[in-house]
Order: structure tokens, then C-alpha cells, then sequence
């Protein structure tokens, strides 16, 4: 029988080598050949939005992806006919949680919320309402009065509060209940046909952590920070799936350092036993 994978992964700090660790010097040339195999089916799972996403492809060399969830699980592109194309089913999808509600009537509605400020034009889109909102303030009545009056006109949405770290402000967005990564992922492993066994996720960071903590067989790159191993490994144990998460170490398998892209091919050689003799071959093509 025929083996074939989808491969999920996040992009800055798994699969971007842009944080402190150092990346092993053949990893991504390893992992640029893997992806290029006919059976594996890439898909770069992301907060950036799809320019930002090309960046980083041409910036750092990666392997063009066949599918990208980008916009924090708002959007799904898939590459046909030569170019990026918007899976349609999947925004009629989360569109039902707006309740007919489109993102000029959203904006409407939290328009006089003094304390929130809309962020940029490229920022937006019809299932993502992004705001700012400044450290100093009282996050937890904001985001309530939000909550409080998206559910009077029937909208399912999350309220995500986060702090961009380069530039010090406080950010809010509100998006459909069901625009999150994971829900994204299984969407496409049903439309694609894909059995549990052959998706592998990786990830680094607090907002992969739905995934990392989901029955999808999960990795975590080895330069995460040690908290988020820990509660990822606390989170599968709660959840009863403790099988559906591999840490990358280093040394680790395939003789990398499980940073980055070498983390995401030790998952890969973890749970799909299948690929092990495509992720051991070492020539230079
Ligand atoms: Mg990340």
C-alpha cells in the first residue's frame, strides 16, 4: 500500500530558524528534499497572512507549500493552476458563526469601545476583527464588554488577547469560534482524505498549543521554551493521548539537532515509520 502524509506545520521559530538557537547547518536542505517527495502534501499553518508567508518562503529558502492556513486559521489557500486560490467551503465554513454579520457590521457594533483601536487595512479581513489595545489598560472589562455584546447579536467568536513582543502593545482579535488552527487542520485532513496516522503537526509556541494538546500527532520543535513542552506533555496526558506528542531532542534521530526544521523531520521519523528510509537519504540533490 501506498504511504502518504500531511504535514502541518507552524512557520516562525519551527520551520523560520528566527529565534535564538542555532539551526543545524543541513536541516533545511533536508527538509526542503523531504517535502519535495510526490507523497508528502506540505501545509504552512500560520498568524502571518499569505504576502507575509511568500516573504518567508523566498527570505529563508523554504519548500513552496501545497496548502497555507494563514491569518491565525481565518483563510485557506490551496496552489492550483499556478497560483494562490482561497478554499471557498472553508470561509462559508466559519462564516456561520457570524450569524449574517459581515466584519463592516462587526466593526459597527465595538465601533465606540473607546479603548480599542482598529488596526491596519492589511490586518483585517472578513473574518478577522484586529484591534490594539494599550498594556496599561484594564484587558480582562474590555474583552468582556466585547464578549457580552457579539453574543447579544448571536456571534460565535473568540475574543484572543496577546502581546506583540517587538513592539510592546497589546493586541485583540475577534474571530469566528471555529477560525483556530486545529479546527483548520481537520477540516483539510477530511477534505483530502487523510487518516489520523498520517498527519504529523509541529509547532513551538502558545498558539499551536490547541494542536500540541489535540489527538493529532503533534511535535514540538527542540528550541521551544521548556514551559510549553511542559504543558503540551501535562496537557495530552489530561487529555488521555500521551502518544500523540513527541518532543524533538538533540542528539536525536537522523543526527540533527532537532532545532527548527530538524525537529519537525525527527516527528515525522517518530510516528511515520514509513518514511524513515526517504528522511534517512543524505545525498546533496
Ligand atoms: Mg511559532
Amino acid at each position: 500500500m501506498s504511504i502518504k502524509l500531511l504535514l502541518c506545520t507552524d512557520m516562525d521559530r519551527t520551520v523560520i530558524p528566527n529565534g535564538m538557537q542555532a539551526e543545524h547547518p543541513d536541516a533545511r536542505r533536508r527538509f526542503r528534499k523531504f517535502c519535495q517527495s510526490e507523497n508528502v502534501c506540505l501545509v504552512y499553518v500560520t498568524g502571518r497572512h499569505r504576502q507575509l508567508v511568500e516573504k518567508a518562503i523566498r527570505t529563508y529558502s523554504l519548500p513552496q507549500p501545497d496548502y497555507i492556513i494563514s491569518d491565525v486559521g481565518t483563510k485557506i489557500f490551496q496552489f492550483k493552476e499556478k497560483r494562490w486560490q482561497e478554499v471557498q467551503s472553508w470561509c462559508d465554513e466559519i462564516d456561520q458563526d457570524w450569524n449574517g454579520k459581515s466584519h463592516t457590521d462587526l466593526k459597527a457594533l465595538l465601533n465606540d469601545i473607546k479603548d480599542l483601536q482598529l488596526q491596519e487595512f492589511s490586518k483585517q479581513n472578513t473574518h478577522k476583527l484586529s484591534f490594539y489595545l494599550p498594556l496599561y489598560l484594564n484587558k480582562d472589562l474590555v474583552i468582556k464588554e466585547v464578549q457580552q455584546r457579539l453574543q447579544k447579536v448571536g456571534v460565535n467568536a473568540s475574543v484572543m488577547w496577546s502581546i506583540d513582543e517587538l513592539t510592546n502593545v497589546g493586541l485583540l482579535d475577534v474571530l469566528p469560534e471555529h477560525a483556530t488552527k486545529l479546527h483548520a487542520i481537520e477540516f483539510l485532513q477530511g477534505r483530502l482524505g487523510y487518516t489520523d496516522n498520517e498527519v504529523v503537526f509541529a509547532g513551538d509556541s502558545g498558539n499551536d498549543m490547541p494542536v500540541l494538546a489535540s489527538p493529532i500527532q503533534s511535535v514540538v520543535v527542540n528550541n521551544a521554551s521548556d514551559e510549553i513542552k511542559a504543558m503540551a506533555q501535562q496537557l495530552v496526558v489530561e487529555n488521555g493521548h500521551p502518544q500523540s506528542l513527541y518532543i524533538a531532542i538533540n542528539p536525536g534521530p537522523l543526527g540533527m539537532n532537532g532545532n527548527y526544521s530538524a525537529g519537525v523531520l525527527q516527528g515525522v521519523w517518530h510516528y511515520a515509520e514509513g518514511f524513515r528510509p526517504q528522511l534517512e537519504a543524505r545525498d546533496n540533490s
